[in-house]
């Protein structure tokens, strides 16, 4: 597996996006604000629009971390599984949904590879900004089609690289030198911000990511790619 510019084995990979999270759960609001300029709430209300959450549908939100995507489906009435690797960004998340009073959450750690839910268990399954951290993305794939009813819709939000020359030029510098910077200050860990912009860098194009989900049994997968697919919203159906 590629870390930045090292080789390192499936389980170092794990270990590593581990650290990542653990040492910013608590800053990982703010990281996301100044790494996207305030666009990741954008872009993630543009996802749960998507997604169209109902009042008392199960929904499984993968790779939830600190909630933010949880909080705006459960607002919505849905019942909201957030399942994360890392304890800390769930920690964070549960106080943060303590605070603010709202219900119908469960937080439960599970790694997307192998998940210990039962076949057919929900009607949507969510992972945003997450897939990219796996690392066995059609593993993950497949647990999700198999957790899903029939009817169940799977919908995924993740950077690539963006088709816009120009500005996939200016992005890949800005991220190149920025993000590292940012890391360093915030949380003091410039290394683990440079493997997040190389797993931006290395993540799957729109189309070849699509193509990935279609092979994990998905029907009608489809990319809306944002910003020349710089971030893309990825869906499908379980028939
Ligand atoms: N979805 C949240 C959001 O958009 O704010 C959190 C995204 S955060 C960038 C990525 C999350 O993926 C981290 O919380 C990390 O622990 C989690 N993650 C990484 N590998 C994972 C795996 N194999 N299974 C489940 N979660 C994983």
């Amino acid at each position: 597996v590629n870390f930045g510019d090292e080789l390192v084995s499936p389980a170092e990979k794990t270990r590593r996006v581990g650290a990542v999270f653990s040492s910013v759960a608590r800053r990982y609001d703010m990281m996301n604000d100044l790494m996207s300029g305030g666009m990741h709430r954008l872009w993630k209300d543009r996802f749960v629009n998507r997604v169209k959450p109902l009042a008392g549908e199960d929904i499984l939100d993968m790779a939830g971390g600190t909630g933010d995507i949880a909080f705006r489906m459960a607002k919505r009435g849905a019942n909201i599984t957030v399942s994360d690797i890392n304890a800390d960004m769930l920690a964070v998340g549960e106080e943060r949904a303590r605070q603010r009073g709202l219900t119908g959450l469960t937080w439960k750690v599970q790694n997307a590879e192998k998940l210990t839910f039962a076949d057919g268990r929900f009607d949507a399954y969510t992972i945003v900004f997450g897939i990219r951290n796996v690392t066995d993305i059609p593993a993950a794939l497949r647990e999700a089609h198999r957790v899903l009813k029939r009817g169940g819709r799977f919908y995924c939000m993740e950077f690539s690289s963006s088709d816009w020359p120009g500005f996939a030029t200016l992005y890949d510098a800005w991220a190149s030198n920025m993000i590292p910077r940012i890391g360093k200050v915030v949380a003091d860990d410039e290394e683990s911000y440079r493997y997040l912009v190389e797993s931006i860098r290395r993540f799957p194009r729109p189309e070849a990511f699509r193509k990935m989900v279609a092979d994990a049994g998905f029907v009608r997968a489809a990319a809306e790619p944002m910003l020349g697919g710089l971030v893309t919203i990825h869906s499908g159906w379980k028939i």
